[in-house]
Formats: structure tokens, sequence, C-alpha cells
């Protein structure tokens, strides 16, 4: 079984590569196609690593394509040593800041490609569209946190670090498939919230938001007084059972995510590239809708 997987995997990954160099002459996304392909290209990478060090590299070696390059911030948190990596992308150095940032460890089961090379991968697309057209209010910056796994170690470091509040910091973790672009928000009116409906809405996708959601990077800037949001990509049927499950209770579907994260089943094949897309899409409209209200 697991020699069959490794095969799939391995073709899989060939083929991405080989759509990766034909792709590497188009310097933006062309179509919603092309970012799915794309996302799912660095998910592969990231994923492909097995130690926190490599999947760094990934993510490090896919942005300085882009121009991007990554600061390291080594911290000590406990008996754990750990490495944030942030990047400031585009924007005014007095405009306020929106940070966007995602985990890129792992649990020791699985790939780690929904938990959270999905997360991942979903911030450096968001990267490559900021950087190619800014938010005309905003300075954007990106993070990816180490040791989420073990308490959310990496966003706790830079909060107590030293690192800059930002005017909205927006997570991503879990963004694997599904028709629903699951928002956490302390606030359901928040300007962030009534423009992913918008942006929703206009992709045909389902937004549900609101304040039950799993613990992940968001609680450690709330927990701080920070404003945070956090967004997944899931199927509308997985949330109430995914919060049953988070709640110590048996829901009587298991939802997908709670059988594929943290667990052997945690690889590439479980993604959805083109469900995936349409959120990512999503995503970036809502962003600029929620810029462009801002001081309007
Ligand atoms: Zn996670």
């Amino acid at each position: 079984m697991r020699h069959s997987i490794r095969f799939h995997l391995l073709t899989f990954i060939a083929a991405l590569t080989l759509a990766g160099c034909s792709l590497g002459s188009t310097v933006r996304p062309s179509s919603e196609a092309d970012a799915a392909t794309q996302w799912m290209a660095d998910v592969v990478a990231i994923s492909s690593a097995d130690e926190s060090a490599g999947r760094r590299d990934a993510i490090e070696q896919r942005l300085a394509t882009l121009g991007i390059a990554l600061t390291h911030a080594p911290f000590v948190s406990g008996t754990r040593n750990g490495v944030n990596l942030t990047a400031e992308i585009a924007g005014a150095s007095t405009a306020p800041l929106l940070l966007l940032g995602a985990h890129s460890d792992k649990v020791k089961a699985g790939r780690g490609a929904t938990d959270n090379a999905s997360g991942s991968a979903v911030v450096i697309a968001l990267a490559e569209r900021l950087r190619l057209r800014p938010l005309k209010h905003h300075r954007v910056g990106i993070a990816f946190w180490d040791l989420e796994e073990n308490g959310l170690l990496g966003a706790k470091a830079y909060i107590d670090g030293g690192g800059e509040k930002p005017a909205l910091y927006v997570n991503f973790d879990v963004f694997g498939w599904g028709d629903a672009l699951w928002m956490m928000t302390p606030d359901a009116r928040h300007p962030l919230a009534i423009a992913s409906q918008a942006a929703a809405d206009r992709a045909g996708i389902t937004l549900s938001a609101g304040e039950q959601y799993p613990p992940t990077d968001h609680l450690a800037f709330l927990k701080a007084g920070w404003p945070a949001v956090s967004y997944s990509l899931v199927g509308s049927r997985e949330i109430p059972r995914i919060l049953q499950a988070f709640d110590g209770k048996k829901p009587d579907v298991p939802a997908k995510v709670m059988q594929v994260i943290h667990s052997d089943h945690d690889t590439v094949m479980q993604l959805d590239a083109e469900e995936v897309g349409r959120g990512i899409a999503a995503v970036e409209d809502a962003l600029r809708r929620w810029d462009a209200a801002t001081d309007e």
C-alpha cells in the first residue's frame, strides 16, 4: 500500500514539475486553473520535505522566484527551537500592515499536506498576486510560523518578540478542498467578513463566518488583543461535524478533515486544486474589497 502510494506520488510530482516548467515563462497566473496548478505544485514541494527546515526551504525557494526574500527569525520556546519566516511584499512604508500567515510545520504522522502546506501555499499565491497588484491602503507582509502544532509557539514568539502589530492578521490553515470558505472572525460584522460574503457570492461558494473554529495561530494574536481572523476551505457539511469533534463529541458522519489531519492520510491525494483555486480567488477578492473600503 505504502509503495503504491509512493509510486503514484512520485509520478504526480514529476507531472507537476513538468507543468511547472511550462508555466515558468508565465509571470502572472493567467487563470484560476493556472493558479490552482501552481498552488498544487507548491503544496507538493512543501509536503515532500520531512523536516521543518526542508519545508521552509521549499517556501523560500519558491518565493525567491518571485523576487521575495524571507527574513529568518529563530526563536526558543522552552526546550524547543523554531524558525519563523517573514517578508514584506508590497505597499508604502507608512501604510497600515496587513499580515498574512500560515504555519509551515507539521505533526509527525502524514505529509502535512492539508495541515498545513495547503495554507502556506495559499499565502504564497496571495503574495504573488498582491505583489503584482498592490493594495491601495495597506502594506502587505507575510509570515510562515513554526511550531504551531506545539502550541502556536511561532506566532507567540512573533508577538512576544517585538513583531509589528498589524492592522489585521489573516491566518490560513487547512485550505484543501470543498465548497465553503470557513472564516473565523470574532465579529460577524467585521469589514473583512462583509467583504468575504460579497466575494463568496461572486465566486459561487458558501461563506461560513463566525467565532466557532478550531484553534490555530490567529488565536495567539487574539489573546494578545491583536486583530485577527482565519480562513479554511472545507466542505460546508463538514463544518458542524468538525466543531462537534473539537467539542469532544462524535458526529454520526465523521468530517473528512478529522480523518485526514494528523494522520498518515494527510497527503496531496486528498486535495482538490480546482476548488482551492476558486477559494484563493475569493479570498483575494475579499481582501481587495476590504482594502478599498478602508478610509473611504
Ligand atoms: Zn494546522
